[in-house]
């Protein structure tokens, strides 16, 4: 099971903290302003995973340097063309002649194009960025209990939806002797592949693929996280594919479908292509976030003209829904549309 908390609040940016369960770490998908994030939720971090560095996407970056700049176990931030740079530059934008050449370091991996991610590490005092590594084809993220994959949509500029999924267990659901040390060697040949492996039962030697009828493999849980992006077309069809039969969907709802006119000039979704999105996914369960705050006095019909839409009925609304974005309305947009 992985728990995924929403650390900003509705008048905040996005931030999502994922923590697996039995699993000392955390996750962390974006990093706007957000205010329930604490420090104890950026000292364990495992991995950063940004969908793409527009501000409402990053401000609260400044906030994992602060608390992991020393720290002996590195950061590791994942995110589109242009990342390193931009984790860089924030590192120059301090003076850190009282830090020494600690053993700690941060790693960015830089999603280049939908087959390379470019590794780059950079280390104290300087904290510049190095090019270590280039992976073609690999997993994103992998360690001994989640994997990370991704894809890259389209937002204008590049931005990378994730999925996080954790491993898949092995249960005993048919004991034919005493238990003993004999089921954990078992499940571990189970995932290891070896067959032929010999297993001392209570019972005596037996090779492990005669006991493998007694096992169990169980999915992990899976959740998904896409933010800014283009509705419809085929950031949809990707996404529907990307994330079928995830456990858990957080998606962006900056616009409602009244707005989608200026939902696609700024190469947005709505709420409602959100909702259809996860139906045809299959999503388990749904979480709409990330609204524009011009509809911060009905955030709760953004949420339920997306959940009609992913139940497949009629929204039930507070008040008809109106347009925020009205050619009346003056041009402040850029500011305020990330
Ligand atoms: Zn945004
Ligand atoms: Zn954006």
């Amino acid at each position: 099971m992985i728990t995924a908390t929403v650390k900003s609040k509705v008048n905040e940016d996005i931030c999502v903290l994922a923590c697996p369960d039995n699993h000392g770490y955390s996750y962390m998908f974006d990093c706007g302003m957000a205010s329930l994030l604490t420090v104890g939720d950026v000292m364990k971090l495992k991995a950063l995973f940004v969908t793409h560095t527009h501000i409402d996407h990053f401000a609260n970056f400044d906030f994992v340097i602060r608390n992991r700049a020393g720290s002996r176990d590195p950061v590791i931030i994942c995110g589109p063309l242009g990342i390193a740079s931009n984790v860089e530059g924030r590192f120059q934008s301090y003076t850190w002649n009282l830090i020494g050449k600690k053993r700690s370091y941060f790693e960015v991996r830089e999603i280049v194009d939908s087959e390379t991610v470019e590794i780059y590490r950079l280390c104290p005092p300087q904290w510049k960025k190095s090019l270590i590594k280039v992976q073609n084809n690999e997993v994103l993220f992998e360690n001994e209990q989640v994997t990370v994959s991704h894809c890259i949509l389209d937002h204008k500029i590049p931005s990378i939806a994730y999925r996080m999924a954790e491993k898949n267990t092995v249960k005993i659901h048919e004991l034919p002797f005493a238990p003993g040390p004999w089921v954990a060697q078992l499940k571990d040949a189970y995932l290891q592949g070896d067959m032929e492996r010999d297993i001392k039962t209570t019972s005596g030697i037996i090779k492990a693929k005669d006991l493998f009828y007694t096992l169990k493999e169980q999915p992990g849980y899976s959740m998904g996280f896409a933010m800014d992006h283009l509705g419809g077309g085929n950031n949809h069809r990707l996404l529907v594919s990307f994330f079928r039969n995830v456990d858990e969907l957080f998606i962006e709802s900056f616009f409602r479908q009244v707005d989608l006119d200026y939902a696609i000039r700024h190469h947005h979704s709505t709420a409602y292509l959100s909702g259809v999105l996860a139906r045809e996914a299959s999503v388990k369960r749904l979480n709409l976030v990330h609204h524009s705050r011009r509809y911060l006095g009905e955030v709760s019909d953004v949420i339920e003209e997306g959940m009609a839409a992913f139940e497949n009925r009629s929204p039930n609304f507070s008040k008809a829904p109106i347009s925020r974005y009205s050619e009346a309305l003056p041009d402040v947009e850029t500011e305020e549309v990330q």
